[in-house]
């Protein structure tokens, strides 16, 4: 790893998806730690979404983008919905700029007019390797006699705009890799702008990364090969290149390329699934690097502060679902229980189970660490609150045992007027058992089955509290309709 830089003036990072399908959770890595480092900062985190490759969009492409940035809760400051001082911030919409900018390195020199076909530059080309001859670079059009220039124009041939590449080593620093060089010669004249008017790919990125300001290009290593023809467009507009981190790439479980049937590698197949959506930032930032305590479980604000580029790790890492979703059990334990009850009541049938939002936020107090994914309140929560009725016969049996009646009524008496919280309730249930001098395996089974219809479960004090004094009182009651009431023997 190099040195770490100076920062500039001001910190501005972009994330540049191309809306070519669902986000997955390397270009999910990726933004997450350019949004970081720019929150870090101080900075602006830009979204710029590359859709100049017409053919490979996808309808709702960049819909699926914000849905699934919005999901991770990783808002640009500046992009095509927000708009900004640098818009439009759809690269085919600054075509004319990217034009207007190869126009101006024609007019200083830096760039040529190129007449020759692509099939005719890839018949020459095939021809030299045909006779063992170096393929180099085809430079006829390089130094094209003026008159012969305008014989072409007046044929009506197209002509693409190429930057006239010198020999000589181009060399860049990546954070992560050092410096490297490549040789001029390697990369040839590059083209800027096809004889059809679109501009390049590389030459695109290097005039927005420009004209954006952008301070820290932060991508994935497959966009490696990309940066020395990037330089030379630095070069050739006489502007300093941004720092470059090329970061290692994401590898499905069990390693290889993330796809669809490796695995959830769309991000919103992780909402789907229930994970927290912070702990998925927090996952994928711990991806690529780590803090220095070693601590795992970090918050989002945790993770702004402590973001450290000089940290990055270099190597290729598979996602482990089993940490993410430990992580995600974390996370849940930290949320407010009024927010999580939120969450929870849109994955419960409320209605049929009678639930109010008090119910929900007790049982979120209570419940939160049972879980591990938004949707383990389907196996956790739910049961509790379900009609004791439908639990099933062989708990109903519990409910014949010699003791359950006496077992149910003292729970009732004990209950009746303890403060409604979760330990006072296992204290008082605890007390009374004891003073009956009964033991726990005759005592607890019938009261819980009476409650949840459940042999087994959480904590009988957590579940009290969870069903709330009403329905804890009315579904003991109901468990022993022949017996008296609680006070009457
Ligand atoms: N559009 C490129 C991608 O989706 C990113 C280009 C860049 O970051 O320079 O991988």
């Amino acid at each position: 790893m190099t040195a770490p830089t100076a920062l500039p003036a001001r910190v501005r990072t972009r994330f540049a998806p191309s809306p070519t399908g669902a986000l997955h959770l390397g270009n999910a890595r990726t933004a997450i730690l350019n949004w970081l480092f720019a929150r870090r900062h101080g900075g602006d985190f830009v979204l710029r979404l590359e859709d100049t490759d017409t053919e490979r969009a996808v309808p709702r492409g960049e819909e699926m983008i914000y849905e699934a940035l919005d999901w991770l809760g990783i808002a640009p400051d500046e992009g095509p919905r927000e708009g900004g001082p640098f818009a439009p911030y759809r690269q085919l919409a600054r075509a004319d700029r990217h034009r207007a900018r190869a126009a101006a390195l024609l007019e200083s020199g830096r760039a040529f007019r190129c007449y020759c076909r692509p099939d005719e530059l890839e018949a020459r080309r095939e021809a030299a390797i045909a006779a063992g001859e170096p393929t180099g670079r085809d430079a006829r059009c390089r130094d094209l006699p003026a008159e012969l220039a305008r014989r072409h124009e007046a044929e009506g041939r197209e002509a693409a705009i190429r930057l006239r590449v010198d020999p000589g080593p181009v060399e860049f620093t990546d954070l992560l890799k050092g410096t490297l060089s490549i040789d001029g010669d390697d990369l040839g004249d590059l083209v800027l702008v096809r004889s059809d008017g679109r501009p390049t790919y590389n030459f695109a990125v290097a005039v927005d990364d420009i004209e954006m300001e952008i301070s820290h290009v932060i991508r994935g290593v497959g966009h490696l090969s990309n940066t020395p023809k990037q330089v030379l467009l630095y070069r050739a507009f006489g502007v300093r290149p941004p720092e470059f981190v090329h970061i290692p790439t994401v590898l499905a479980p069990g390693g290889g390329k993330l796809s669809k049937r490796r695995g959830a590698a769309g991000v919103l197949d992780y909402r789907e699934r229930g994970f927290h959506p912070d702990a998925v930032v927090n996952y994928l930032s711990l991806l690529s690097w780590s803090s220095e305590d070693g601590e795992e479980f970090l918050s989002r604000e945790a993770l702004v502060e402590r973001i450290d580029l000089d940290r990055l790790g270099a190597a290729d890492t598979e996602v482990d679902e089993e940490k993410m979703t430990w992580l995600s059990g974390q996370h849940l334990r930290a949320e407010p229980a009024g927010r999580l009850a939120r969450d929870w009541a849109g994955r419960l049938d409320v209605e049929g189970l009678g639930l109010n939002d008090a119910d929900l936020r007790r049982a979120a107090e209570v419940f939160a660490k049972r879980t591990r994914l938004l949707s383990d309140v389907a196996s956790e929560v739910e049961p509790i609150y379900r009609a004791p009725e439908t639990g099933g016969a062989a708990a109903r049996e519990s409910l014949s045992a010699p003791a359950a009646a006496t077992a149910i009524r003292l729970a009732r008496a004990a209950w009746a007027d303890t403060a409604w919280r979760p330990e006072p309730l296992a204290a008082a249930l605890r007390g009374a058992m004891r003073d009956a001098g009964l033991a726990g395996r005759t005592f607890f089974p019938p009261v819980r089955v009476a409650l949840t219809g459940q042999l087994h479960g959480p904590d009988l004090g957590e579940v009290a509290y969870a069903l709330g004094q009403e329905r804890t009182l009315a579904r003991l009651a109901a468990a022993m309709p022949s017996a008296p009431s609680e006070t009457g023997d």
